[in-house]
Order: C-alpha cells, then sequence, then structure tokens
C-alpha cells in the first residue's frame, strides 16, 4: 500500500481508537539524558514479532547518495522482552541484526549511537541541541516498513522543544510519522532552538534556527515567502500541509538537504551579516525548498522506493539536482533577491566552468547520475577533478539548454516551467517515480518538437551544448572573452605543512608530459626555490614554449625535469544584451528572467 494515499486514514486510526488500541509499526523511546556526551539510546519496540525480529539500520540517508554507514557508530545493543527479560541478539550483517523472539509478545532492541556529526547533517547531540535525521539513527523493521512509526522522546533539558515536518503524536514530547520512509525523511530538531511562524496562501510555515542569526523575524519571512511564491507559481499546486525550514549556524558547516516537507540547511553565522553572502543563503533556501516537488515528489524510479540496505541507482540524478540548482539562482532573480546582472554573471560562470572542465571528455550526465554513489558521494580521490562532471553544475547547465530549446521551439509559449508542472502532476510519489524515457517524452511534448537529438548528443552523449546558439533565444549573446592564449601549465601546487606539493596534473597538460603525478614535492623553479604562489607567478610571466626546470623530491630521490609552458584560451565568456533583438526575443527574455528588458 502506497503510504501517502493510507497517511489520512492510519494517523486518524491510531489517534482515535480508545486508550491507543491500534499498536504502531515500531514504537521508538529516544533517551536524551546523555545527549550532553554526545550518546543517544534507543529502544525500538515492535509487538507480535513473530519468531524472529529483524532490525536495520540504514547505509545512506535520503537526498545523500553515498555510504555513509551509520552502523559504524552504533556502540553497543541489546534486547529485552514484555517483562524486560534479556533476548538472544545476533549480528548477521554489518548495520543488521536479528532477534530470536520466540513466545515474546514484544521485542525492544536497543542501542546506543554517538551523535557527533554535524556537517552531513546525520545526528549530533550536545549541551544546546539535538539533531537527528532518521536514517542515521531509527533501525528499520522491515515487515511493519509501512505502518505507522511512534517516537518518544524522554530526557529533554528544561525549555527544550521539538521541531519535526512530521505531526506531534497524542502524548507530550511525541512524534508519529506515517510510515518508516516518512520517519527517516523527516529530521528532528530539539532545543531551545528560535522559531518563527508564518503562512503563505493559508500553508503553515515555521523555520527554526539552532545559532546565532542576526537577521530579524520580519526579514525572514519577507525573504522565505518571496520564494515559496515563486516555487508555487511554477508548480501551480502545494501538496503539503505544513512545510519547516530547519537552520543550523555555526562556523565550519554549510549544505542543506531536502525533505519531505522540511528541510535542514547549514550555515554561518556571517551569512547574515554581509549581502552576497545572504544571496548565497537564499539560493540555498529557494535550492532545497524547489526540492520538495523535484525529488521529494517526482523521482526517479530507480530510486523508489528507497533500499536503505545499498545503493539505489538511476541516471536521472541531473534532473533531481541539476535542474534544482538551474532555477535555484533563477527563482532569485525573479523575485528581484539577485540583480539581473549578477544572474548573468553567475551564468556565464558556470558556462565557462562546464566548457573548461576536462572530465566532460571522460563521462556524460548521465553517467555521473549512476555513479553518484562512486565519484560525487564516494571515496574521494583527486582523479575525480579531472574525469567526472558535477550532477549540480553540468546538470543545471543542460537546463538551462533545454529551457532555451523548448522557449525557441514553442516560440515563447513554453519553457522548462511547463516540464516542471507537468512532471509533478504525471509523476507524484505514489506513482513509482519516472524513467528516463518518460523524463524525455515529458519535454518533448512541452517543446512541441522531438528533443531526442539533444539528450543522445548532450545528455547520454558528451558533447558540448550549443550555448551560443540557444542564448539567443532570450536576445543574448554569448562569446568567449578573449582570443588570446595565456601561459598554461596544468599544475597546481599545494602548500601544506612547510612542503609544497602536486595536488592536480591536469590530462595531456605540460605537466603531464613532464611526468609529474600527485605529491610530488616541488623544491624549486629554474634553481630557484618555490611555493604554490610564486609558482603560479613565474608560469604567468612565462611565455608558451619557455621550458620550466622543475626541482623535486618523489619520496626521498631528487630529480629535476623540464617543463614546456603553453599557451591555451582560457575558458571565460561575456554575456551581452542584443542591439537589436526581436520582440519575440525580447518577450522571451521577459518571462525567463522575470524582468523587464533592460531600457523598456
Ligand atoms: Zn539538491
Amino acid at each position: 500500500m502506497c503510504w501517502i494515499s493510507s497517511l489520512a486514514a492510519t494517523l486518524l486510526t491510531l489517534l482515535t481508537l480508545p486508550g491507543c488500541a491500534a499498536q504502531p509499526g515500531v514504537d521508538y523511546t529516544v533517551r536524551l539524558d546523555r545527549a550532553r556526551n554526545q550518546i543517544i539510546r534507543i529502544e525500538a519496540t515492535v509487538t507480535n514479532p513473530g519468531e524472529k525480529a529483524e532490525f536495520l539500520l540504514p547505509t545512506w540517508r535520503p537526498g545523500r547518495y553515498g555510504i555513509l554507514d551509520f552502523a559504524a557508530n552504533v556502540r553497543i545493543w541489546d534486547a529485552v522482552d514484555q517483562s524486560g527479560e534479556p533476548l538472544p541478539v545476533q549480528k548477521i550483517r554489518k548495520n543488521a541484526w536479528v532477534v530470536d523472539s520466540t513466545g515474546a509478545e514484544s521485542v525492544t532492541f536497543g542501542y546506543d549511537i554517538f551523535a557527533n556529526d554535524l556537517g552531513f547533517r546525520t545526528r549530533h547531540a550536545d549541551d544546546s541541541h539535538v539533531f537527528l535525521n532518521g536514517s542515521s539513527v531509527f533501525v528499520l523493521n522491515p515487515p511493519t516498513r509501512d505502518e505507522p512509526h511512534l517516537v518518544r522522546f524522554d530526557g529533554l533539558g528544561e525549555d527544550w522543544k521539538i521541531a519535526s515536518g512530521m505531526p506531534s503524536g497524542s502524548e507530550k514530547n511525541t512524534l508519529l510519522a506515517a510510515s518508516y520512509d516518512v520517519l527517516v525523511d523527516s529530521p528532528i530538531e530539539i532545543g531551545t532552538h528560535r522559531s518563527i511562524a508564518f503562512e503563505v496562501d493559508g500553508t503553515p510555515y515555521e523555520i527554526t534556527i539552532w545559532g546565532e542569526c542576526a537577521a530579524d523575524d520580519n526579514e525572514l519571512i519577507e525573504d522565505f515567502t518571496k520564494i515559496i511564491e515563486a516555487c508555487i507559481d511554477i508548480f501551480d499546486s502545494v501538496h503539503f500541509d505544513r512545510y519547516v525550514f530547519l537552520i543550523h549556524s555555526a562556523d565550519g558547516i554549510g549544505g542543506g538537504t531536502e525533505h519531505l516537507n522540511s528541510t535542514i540547511m547549514q550555515t554561518r553565522p556571517s551569512s547574515f551579516e554581509s549581502e552576497s553572502a545572504y544571496r548565497g543563503f537564499l539560493s540555498l533556501v529557494a535550492h532545497e525548498f524547489f526540492h520538495t516537488w523535484n525529488v521529494k515528489n517526482f523521482r526517479p524510479a530507480g530510486i523508489t522506493p528507497y533500499d536503505y540496505d545499498k545503493e539505489n541507482y538511476t541516471t536521472s540524478l541531473w534532473i533531481a539536482e541539476g535542474c534544482t540548482s538551474y532555477y535555484d539562482d533563477l527563482l532569485l532573480a525573479r523575485t528581484g533577491q539577485r540583480s539581473v546582472e549578477n544572474y548573468l554573471s553567475s551564468l556565464r560562470g558556470s558556462i565557462g566552468s562546464v566548457l573548461g572542465n576536462p572530465g566532460r571528455n571522460f563521462m556524460s550526465v548521465e553517467q555521473a547520475s549512476y555513479d553518484a554513489w562512486l565519484k560525487a558521494w564516494g571515496p574521494s580521490s583527486p582523479d575525480h577533478r579531472n574525469t567526472t562532471v558535477s550532477i549540480y553544475t553540468h546538470g543545471a547547465m543542460v537546463t538551462f539548454g533545454l529551457d532555451m530549446l523548448i522557449r525557441r521551439e514553442s516560440s515563447g509559449e513554453r519553457s522548462f516551467d511547463d516540464v516542471m508542472r507537468l512532471m509533478n502532476e504525471r509523476f507524484p510519489l505514489e506513482s513509482g517515480g519516472y524513467t528516463p524515457e518518460e523524463f524525455q517524452m515529458a519535454v518533448s511534448e512541452v517543446a512541441g518538437v522531438d528533443v531526442s537529438d539533444f539528450f543522445a548528443r548532450h545528455i547520454a552523449g558528451k558533447e558540448p551544448i550549443p550555448f551560443a546558439d540557444l542564448i539567443r533565444t532570450v536576445g543574448l549573446t554569448l562569446e568567449r572573452r578573449s582570443d588570446e592564449p595565456e601561459p598554461y601549465a596544468g599544475l597546481t601546487l599545494r602548500d601544506s605543512g612547510g612542503k609544497t606539493t602536486v595536488s592536480r596534473v591536469i590530462d595531456d597538460s605540460p605537466a603531464f608530459q613532464a611526468g609529474l603525478i600527485l605529491d610530488d614535492e616541488i623544491v624549486s623553479a629554474n634553481g630557484k626555490s618555490v611555493d604554490s604562489g610564486s609558482w603560479n607567478e613565474i608560469v604567468s610571466d612565462a611565455e608558451p614554449g619557455d621550458v620550466i626546470r622543475v626541482g623535486m623530491f618523489r619520496r626521498s630521490e631528487f630529480r629535476e625535469v623540464e617543463l614546456t609552458v603553453a599557451g591555451v584560451v582560457p575558458e571565460r565568456y561575456e554575456i551581452e544584451y542584443m542591439d537589436e533583438p526581436t520582440d519575440q526575443q525580447k518577450a522571451s527574455y521577459e518571462t525567463w528572467m522575470g524582468q523587464t528588458w533592460p531600457g523598456e
């Protein structure tokens, strides 16, 4: 049974039966008495478990497609029956346990988990708060996955309150999820956080902030409302009853994760103090909120349902992340929260980084989606910088290309906004997700032409997108900034611990030809000592064809190699307004940017 359609019925049953006769699938007690020591105890109770009760902790969390192995932070575990008598428990995989429950009316599997991971947005506890992302802390009992799950909190600090997209249960300090999938897609913040409530079109929203935030309530409400309205403008529907923006503000953290009807966003306190940093934060807000439709409602079939034990594969993550990244900046231009000049400057930067990325010769954006588990969120390798494309930046620029194509082919009548709206209507969460073919069909349908050639060349294939041609649709031109070759070595150095070492060698570059490799310790250039700063100066002062004698240690052996500086034209672009655009181009610009053509 699909959990969304069963949500109302199950909640009603559970909440209205006298004495709460209906049992939740799993009844969790979360003990916070050692939260200040970063230890959380969880007891998961299953009633009528049968002969054996299995419990597994996910290996990854929704929104981050990489294995994180949360079970590594489970410190100790045990199991008891309804009378508190111990039951045998056996670990059967790295992340799964089986309790021998023969004869027991109920089984309680208890475990301590270490909670000190803030940056991956999984679980963090100290004397100021507790943050729990469900998949990193709550075990799944597979047979009860689709049943309601109840969470009770015990040992809250004085004045602590609970914030989550999940509704409260009937008792104090409880939350009730319609299923395990809802539980793990509804992060929980507990503490004395600042809380701001407001409404947009009758739907309640809440902002909660842990940490310092200099912005006042009205400023945040006004800015968040503009973003909410811009998203609703595109999708024309709201599929949630309530939405919660959870914010962590602390030095050294950043980024966000989308969830069903909430998001957890992390930023630095300084984000609320400078205009450009605040704009970056609002981009994050727009990104995460747009995801509420793109990926939290319409979702690639390959990641539906989530397999909490192992990887879910899809070639469509570029749609989930790239389309969303395209809109996060564009929405702010449409709302006026960033200037058009600022938007176009970031667009040309993205185009330059996509076209200048050597990884595009190795990998299509579809392949990048499939391999995200290995290359985007998997074990980090310095080679990835040369051989991968980003489902975010590259995916966003593919989306930009498709948006221009649709606007051109439909004479400005339709746009990528219509693709997003159509996908949301056609593939609601309970539909089981869309295939890459169904997405391509939706784009063709909106464009009114067959787009299979674009998909074959630029999405499944690695051909560069013809940005200069496509951007003319909205009355703009794109040109490479300079034709002059600049000196180029293809070598990046890093200074650390008093040593200067090679951190990147670009394939086929002068450094590659000279045989330099990662971690070589560079000590001299043309007989003089060198660090990363002086190396860059030596290269930029050179002429193409000049030879630099590079002295270096590989392990403990000294050697000198010759590097011949090349000349390359950098991938930097200018975007200009056309002098004599047609009315069609001006109209397309205005619907795209949500702003009038300059001077009109
Ligand atoms: Zn995202």
